[in-house]
């Protein structure tokens, strides 16, 4: 796994005395998009379920840069934890500007094998508490919040069987940025998904039993890393005129 939260490069300031709240920012890409916000500038709260050691790691990373944190527990799966977590941030850090909705499970496998709790535990952590949280920070933010959404490659392009829960919740992800972008397009708030491909996380190590195949599905031929995605989260945050629109990370995974 190749998430950086070493604070290597100096402050680039296009985020300065904004707050930003990444949900499941204690691994993987929100640990990765959580340091990059804080080096343009952002402070930045984090949420987790399990991982509070790391969570409270990632508020290090973010301090040593000069930008305030805070790690919060909240379930993205629990309807009033995922809406009250905007609240939080915002009474801790004194708004909110930037809303990353990164956290998200995957429940993969053939279908006639999937749970009605798999169903409902998946829709509820990546669809409903993305609406949820969007919906609690468009009611916080002013003219240039920014929505920013994690969704998939497997939203595009679902290059085998097993995916029919992860690529339903992440489809419709599609359908919420875009109306949203609508929305809010009025109040200068902007709403913008962006689909991983294979990154080199726990969800989905690089050296994992299933590496090899997925590496050959994009055109570069590897993984790619939770920095890489990042960097397009941190683009997004800082652009004026972008909203409702689709960026692939990918290695061209969907080409
Ligand atoms: P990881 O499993 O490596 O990290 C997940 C993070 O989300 C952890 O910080 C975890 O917190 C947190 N989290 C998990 N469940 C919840 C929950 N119910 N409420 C709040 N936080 C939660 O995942 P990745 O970094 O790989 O994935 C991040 C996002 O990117 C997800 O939405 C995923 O679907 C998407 N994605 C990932 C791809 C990949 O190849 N890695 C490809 C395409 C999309 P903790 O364990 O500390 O509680």
């Amino acid at each position: 796994m190749t998430t950086h939260l070493e604070p290597t490069t100096g402050i680039h300031g296009t985020l300065h005395g904004k707050v930003a709240l990444v949900t499941g920012g204690s691994r993987g890409i929100g640990a990765a998009t959580a340091v990059r916000l804080a080096r343009e500038g952002a402070d930045v709260a984090v949420t987790y379920v399990h991982g509070k050691e790391a969570a409270e790691e990632v508020v290090g990373a973010v301090q040593a840069l000069g930008r305030r944190a805070v790690a919060l527990r909240a379930d993205a799966g629990d309807a009033d934890e995922a809406e009250a977590v905007v609240e939080r941030t915002a009474q801790t850090l004194g708004g909110l500007d930037v809303l990353v909705n990164n956290a998200g499970i995957g429940v993969l496998g053939p279908l006639e094998g999937l749970a009605l709790t798999d169903v409902d535990r998946v829709l509820a952590v990546n669809v409903r508490g993305v609406f949820l949280a969007s919906r609690a920070a468009a009611a916080r933010m002013g003219a240039g919040g920014r929505i920013i959404t994690i969704g998939s490659c497997m939203a595009q392009r679902v290059p085998g069987p097993g995916g029919t829960l992860y690529a339903t919740s992440k489809s419709a992800l599609i359908g919420l940025t875009k109306a949203l972008a609508r929305e809010l397009g009025a109040r200068g708030i902007t709403a913008n998904i962006v689909h991983p491909g294979p990154i080199d996380t726990d969800m989905n190590p690089a050296d994992g039993p299933f590496a090899p195949g997925q590496a050959q599905l994009t055109a570069l031929g590897r993984f790619g890393t939770a920095d890489e995605v990042a960097s397009i989260v941190a683009y997004l945050a800082g652009a004026q005129y972008v909203t409702g629109a689709e960026f692939s990370v990918d290695g061209g995974h969907a080409a």
